[in-house]
């Protein structure tokens, strides 16, 4: 996998294995790649260093996020419940949910929502 960027899950969870709850990672690839954690409500970096994915200033901007690990144990949930969906409005991160569809991966890792 190339690089990323990191999105803190808002809600804490509870770890199946470890059975303690802590705020998950999912990772994501828009915006400049270069590792950075990033929480709901925060603007993307585009001027920092590591290659660009998409165009500052997109507009409404769906990204795939995909579950890490659990933060203290490492362990690593099912495919199925691995996808999260990202919602970006103006290079501010507005929300990330789960991705219910059990779709899996997209075909690209993120899309532009026209507006309509
Ligand atoms: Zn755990």
């Amino acid at each position: 996998m190339g690089m990323f960027n990191r999105l803190q899950l808002p809600e804490a969870m509870e770890c199946p294995n470890c059975s303690q709850r802590s705020k998950w990672w999912v990772q994501f690839v828009y915006s400049a790649l270069n590792l950075s954690n990033y929480q709901i409500g925060q603007r993307l970096h585009w001027a920092d260093w590591g290659d660009l994915e998409g165009e500052p200033g997109a507009g409404h901007v769906r990204i795939q996020g995909v579950l890490e690990g659990c933060p203290l144990c490492g362990f690593h949930l099912d495919d199925v419940d691995k996808f999260y969906t990202i919602e970006v409005y103006d290079d501010v991160i507005a929300s990330v949910v789960k991705d219910a569809t059990g779709n899996g991966y997209w075909e690209s890792d993120w899309v532009v929502i026209p507006n309509c």
